[in-house]
């Protein structure tokens, strides 16, 4: 009899079957696909469908179709599909069964064993229902490991150093946080914390609520039912599209009617203001973090690694309100939706004798963070070399990611764009490995967006591109040899060249026109805020404020940015004060 354990990831949305093979972690693909979702549903003809075809026929189908059986598991209920009713542990083995397949297919033989994850929280009620439908799925169960130690595992399979992981785990509909400890190869969760009813379907449901809004305010449309579908999806397309892009532009033929009238969806959305929608959701999750540490008796400083499991950690507010916490960046290497799996294949391997180092599932990721150079504040003062990473240091290969900069003058006809390699938050003290003009900007405003994308393939080769947003006027080079490795020398040497170029204090270098931090787009909303207060202040405060907008004003056309600082903060603090 084969003596292969396969780990397995059994997912409220989506799970996952996976292996390792030369000392390797190989997720099992099922026709092109890593990633099963968790439908089970009876079709047309009768036949099981387990699933992607199960996913698509719920929008159609809903009583013919059973999702989220996760939650369901350990409760002595049925739950009906199709006319006939089930054991949550029926329609979970349907799913086992269907990865045990996939496994089966890929390795050309009989699986018999899994190990299987759980959630750190589930009560032995669950855990034994889980068995029983690794049982029913003719799986022998021969170990059930919860899923933050899962990820601890795919990180690290050799557990040798003492270390205390937080692992942040946001998925489709919940949200664990774990306190993981590691010692002497024991991985332990001392403290977990979470909500159930949390996660990227709520983020979904707030870009669904603004396009439903828009709609209605902009065409006059009543979103009927059968539309409902279609905007669902395209809102979860947009909000991944915003991990990587600033903006992204919602588009849906024939979304419904006014009047006789077709009407088409064609909405832009910015990362900001979807970043606004969600910020409550993240603020909850920060506090379960909160209540996780207390629960170990720890605080933040304590912890020596985040790691990020579940799709919606995807989500770039989601790493830099982590970052800002735990004032270190959140680890990223291994594929937020696969690390459970993987974990679970690296637990089997152990549980069968098979060696397994350390690096099983770090495979290509970028050993540099890239970025640009813009104004900005460093060290409490207004900066043009302020470097804004863009690609960050182990991101796994191939991504692609773009950011929104803006021009600080009217009418500016170009940009110039550098590139640089390095952590360093001063751009200077990195490497710059490029750099060129976009010239022919259109005459507009200042605050005229330039879209710059960074994307880096398996070969090391650094695609760069800056359009100009509102033409779509392009400029782009590309890097060759991005990833290769500098020698200390080399570096050294680089670095001061740079300086050379530049100067020490960046003096006599060509202003960089990019405002990453939006200080000129606060100064304006600053100025349109005290303007609009104007007419209910006292005369006294109207004088006040009329000249320190005047004073903002002289700052951004002398392009003095150091001297926003001031007047801004005096600003904010006469509108708080007649606000309040
Ligand atoms: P999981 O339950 O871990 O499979 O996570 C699924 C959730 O992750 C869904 O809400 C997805 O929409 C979300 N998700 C997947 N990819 C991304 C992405 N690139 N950016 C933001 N959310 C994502």
């Amino acid at each position: 009899m084969s003596n292969i354990i396969v780990g397995i990831d059994l997912g409220t949305t989506n799970s996952e079957i996976a292996i390792v093979k030369d000392n390797k972690v190989i997720i099992i693909e099922d026709a092109g696909h890593k990633i099963l979702p968790s439908f089970v549903g009876i079709g047309e003809n009768n036949e099981i469908l387990v699933g992607e075809p199960a996913k698509n026929q719920y929008v159609l189908y809903p009583e013919r179709t059973v999702k989220s059986i996760k939650r369901r598991m350990g409760e002595e209920v049925k739950v009906e599909m199709a006319e006939q009713t089930y054991t949550p542990q029926e329609i979970s083995a349907i799913i086992l069964k269907r990865l045990k397949g996939i496994a089966e297919a890929y390795l050309n033989e009989p699986v018999h064993k899994a190990v299987i994850t759980v959630p750190a929280y589930f009560s032995d009620a669950q855990r034994q229902a889980t068995r029983e439908a690794g049982e029913i799925a003719g799986l022998e169960v021969v170990r059930m490991i919860n899923e933050p130690t899962a990820a601890a595992l795919s990180y690290e399979a050799e557990q040798k150093a003492h270390k205390r992981i937080l692992v942040y785990d946001l998925g489709g509909g919940t949200f664990d946080v774990s306190v993981v400890n590691i010692e002497d190869n024991v991985v332990e969760v001392v403290a977990s914390h979470g909500n159930n009813k949390l996660g990227g379907d709520d983020f979904d449901q707030k870009i669904i609520n603004h396009i439903v809004e828009h709609l209605k305010e902009k065409s006059g449309v009543e979103v009927q039912r059968k539309t409902i579908a279609r905007i669902n999806r395209a809102a979860e397309i947009a909000k991944r599209t915003l991990s990587d892009q600033p903006f992204v532009t919602i588009e849906e033929e024939y979304i419904g009617e006014h009047e006789g009238t077709p009407i088409h969806l064609s909405l832009e959305l910015s990362r900001d203001d979807y970043e606004e929608m969600i910020a409550e959701y993240i603020d909850e999750t920060l506090e379960a973090i909160h209540i996780a540490l207390n629960g170990a008796n720890l605080t933040a400083s304590d912890i020596d690694e985040v790691l990020l499991v579940g799709g919606s950690t995807r989500t770039p507010l989601v790493s830099q309100r982590l970052k800002e916490e735990f004032r270190k960046q959140p680890r990223i290497e291994v594929d937020p939706d696969l690390c459970v799996a993987a974990g679970a294949a690296i637990q089997a391997a152990m549980i069968a004798g098979i060696d397994i180092t350390a690096s099983a599932v770090l495979v290509d990721i970028t050993p540099y963070t890239y970025g640009t150079s813009a104004l900005g504040e460093l060290n409490g003062e207004m900066y043009p070399y302020m470097y804004v990473p863009i690609i960050h240091k182990n991101s796994s290969l191939p991504l692609s990611k773009t950011d929104v900069f803006y021009t600080v003058m009217d009418n500016q006809e170009a940009v110039e764009v550098r590139i640089f390699q390095g952590e360093d938050n001063d751009a200077l003290n990195n490497i710059q490995i490029g750099e060129f003009m976009v010239e022919g900007l259109t005459q507009a405003p200042q605050g005229n967006p330039i879209l710059l994308s960074l994307e880096l393939d398996l070969n090391g080769i650094l695609h760069i591109s800056a359009k100009e947003k509102n033409t779509g006027l392009e400029k782009s080079i590309v890097i060759d040899n991005a990833i290769s490795r500098f020698e200390e020398a080399e570096m050294a040497e680089a670095k001061e060249r740079i300086k050379e170029i530049f100067g020490e204090s960046g003096e006599g270098a060509v202003v960089v026109e990019q405002d990453t931090d939006n200080h000129l787009v606060q100064a304006r909303a600053l100025i349109e805020k005290g303007e609009r207060m104007l007419e209910n202040a006292s005369s006294e405060d109207r004088e006040d404020i009329v000249n320190v907008i005047e004073t903002i004003n002289d700052a951004i056309s002398n392009k003095d940015f150091a001297a926003l600082k001031e007047p801004m903060e005096q600003l904010s603090d006469i509108l708080y004060y007649l606000e309040s």
